[in-house]
C-alpha cells in the first residue's frame, strides 16, 4: 500500500531549519514510495495559534517544494475529538481530575523528596459520585487523564530499530484541559486513525508520546501505525534548536538569499550516513533518504555550512534557473547568460551576483595604482567586438609595450577596471564592460 505521512506543525512560530528536517523526511519517503502527504495543523492551543503563522508554514513549504496533496487543520475537528473522548469514558480510560498546579507540584515535590519518581498517583480515580459533587459544587472544573495499561509498548521503529516504552513509569497523560480544551495528544491520534496515516515520522522528542499514543490508537480501536524517530537537528554546541532562533527561521534564511536546495540537502543530511552535499533536485534527495541510516547521536549542524553548501550549488546552476533574479538586480535580457557565466563561480549566494553587475555597469571610481601602465593600456585597447580571448589579446599586448608582467600588470588593470583588488575572472568581465567604458577609467574616469 502506498504510504501516507503528515507533518504536523503547530502554527505558533514560523518554521525554521529544525522543521524542515521532518517536513521533508516526510514528503520524501512518501516521494520516494508514490504515496502522499498530509499537511496537518495542530492549532488546538487558541490562544498561541495564529492564522499568519498558518499561512507562512504553508508558503516557506511551498518554497522548500513541499506540496502538500492534502491538507487539514485540528480546529475544524472537534467533533471527532469529542466523539473518541467519548468513547474512551464509555471503556473507562478516561478520568475526571481535580488537582490544582499547586496541588500536584506539591505532590511531585513530596515524592521527590521521598526518592519516588514523580508519577501521578491517581488520586482522581479513587473520588466517589459524592466527592465530584462537592469539588464541582466548589466550582473546579475537571482536566481529564487518559488511564494508560501498566505495561511496556513496543515498536520496531524506521530508525531505531526495536523500540519500547515503560507505560508503568509515566503519569496518566492529560487529555482534556479544565477549559474543555484538548492537548496535542488525542487529537493527533484521532486525526492519524481517521486519515489513515500509514507511517509517523517525526522528531526523537516524540518517542515517549508514541507509548502512550500506542495505547491510544488501540483503546479507540484504530490499527497503529509505523513509527520512525528521527534525531533532531541541533547547534554547533548539542543545544536544540527553538522558534525563537529567528535568524534559523525558513523565511529568514529565504530573504538572506539562501536557495532552498541548499536548506533542503543541509535538513536532511546532517546526522544521516551520507554526506552533506549539494543535491539540486528533490528526487536526487528522495532516492538518498533511508530512514534507518539516520544516526542515534543529535544532528549538529553548522550554519557556516549552509553557506559552503550553498555556493556549490550557485557555481553549478545555469543561467536559466536565475534570469528573473539577474532581471532584478537590472541585468538586460541579453547579457544574462554572459554574465552569469562570468561571475557565478564567484559568488556565495545569487545576490552577491548584484554588486558584481554594479561594476560591470558602473559608474564604480576606478583605483589608478599605475599611471603610466594605465595610460599605455588605454592607447592599447583593440576595436570591439570584444570576446572572451580579448583580455589575453590585449593584456599580451601591453606586456610588450611596458615590460610589466605577472602580478604588475593585472593588478593595476584591474583595480583601474573594477576599482576592486579581487573578483571575476577579467576575460570574462571585460567584454561585459566593453571599450567605452573601459577607456574611460583606464584614464581615471568614474564610469
Ligand atoms: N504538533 C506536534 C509537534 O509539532 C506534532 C508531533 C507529531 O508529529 O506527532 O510537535
Amino acid at each position: 500500500m502506498a504510504p501516507l505521512v503528515r507533518f504536523a506543525p503547530s502554527p505558533t512560530g514560523y518554521l525554521h531549519i529544525g522543521n524542515a528536517r521532518p517536513a521533508l523526511l516526510n514528503f520524501l519517503f512518501a516521494r520516494a514510495r508514490g504515496g502522499r502527504f498530509l499537511l496537518r495543523l495542530d492549532d488546538t492551543d487558541r490562544e498561541r495559534s495564529t492564522e499568519a503563522f498558518a499561512v507562512a508554514a504553508r508558503e516557506d513549504l511551498a518554497w522548500l517544494g513541499i506540496e502538500p496533496d492534502l491538507f487539514l487543520r485540528q480546529s475544524d475537528r472537534g467533533a471527532l475529538y469529542d466523539a473518541a473522548a467519548e468513547r474512551l469514558r464509555a471503556v473507562g480510560r478516561l478520568y475526571p481530575c481535580y488537582e490544582t498546579p499547586e496541588e500536584l507540584e506539591r505532590r511531585r515535590r513530596r515524592q521527590l523528596g521521598r526518592g519516588l519518581p514523580p508519577v501521578y498517583d491517581r488520586a482522581a480515580l479513587s473520588l466517589t459520585p459524592e466527592e465530584r459533587v462537592a469539588l464541582e459544587a466548589q466550582g473546579r472544573r475537571p482536566h481529564w487523564r487518559f488511564l494508560l495499561d501498566h505495561r511496556t509498548v513496543e515498536w520496531d521503529d524506521l530508525v531505531r530499530g526495536p523500540a519500547h516504552v515503560d507505560c508503568a513509569s509515566l503519569s496518566d497523560p492529560v487529555l482534556i484541559r479544565e477549559d474543555g480544551s484538548y492537548l496535542y495528544t488525542l487529537p493527533s491520534v484521532v486525526d492519524d486513525a481517521e486519515t489513515g496515516i500509514t507511517h509517523v515520522i517525526r522528531g526523537e522528542d516524540h518517542v515517549t508520546n508514541t507509548g502512550v499514543q500506542v495505547q491510544l490508537f488501540e483503546a479507540l480501536g484504530s490499527p497503529v501505525p509505523v513509527f520512525g524517530h528521527h534525531n533532531l537537528l541541533t547547534d554547533a554546541g548539542g543545544e536544540g534548536l527553538s522558534k525563537r532562533l529567528g535568524h534559523l527561521a525558513l523565511r529568514s534564511l529565504r530573504e538572506a538569499g539562501y536557495e532552498p536546495a541548499a536548506i533542503r540537502s543541509l535538513a536532511v543530511l546532517t546526522g544521516s550516513a551520507e554526506a552533506v552535499r549539494p543535491l539540486a533536485g528533490l528526487d536526487e534527495l528522495a532516492g538518498l533518504v533511508d530512514l534507518s541510516h539516520i544516526s542515534r547521536a543529535p544532528a549538529r549542524f553548522d550554519p557556516a555550512e549552509l553557506d559552503t553548501l550553498n555556493a556549490r550549488l550557485v557555481h553549478e546552476m545555469p543561467a536559466e534557473a536565475v534570469h528573473g533574479r539577474l532581471a532584478e538586480i537590472g541585468v538586460p535580457e541579453a547579457l544574462a547568460d554572459t554574465f552569469w557565466g562570468a561571475v557565478r563561480a564567484n559568488l556565495v549566494k545569487v545576490s552577491d551576483a548584484a554588486p558584481w553587475w554594479a561594476v560591470v555597469a558602473g559608474p564604480i571610481d576606478p583605483a589608478i595604482a599605475d599611471p603610466a601602465l594605465a595610460e599605455a593600456a588605454g592607447a592599447l585597447l583593440p576595436p570591439e567586438p570584444w570576446d572572451g580571448e580579448t583580455w589575453k589579446a590585449w593584456t599580451n599586448a601591453v606586456r610588450e609595450w611596458t615590460g610589466a608582467k605577472g602580478r604588475a600588470l593585472f593588478m593595476p588593470l584591474r583595480l583601474a577596471l573594477t576599482g576592486l583588488d579581487h573578483g571575476p575572472d577579467l576575460s570574462a568581465l571585460l567584454p561585459l564592460i566593453g571599450r567605452e567604458r573601459a577607456a574611460r577609467r583606464l584614464a581615471g574616469e568614474r564610469a
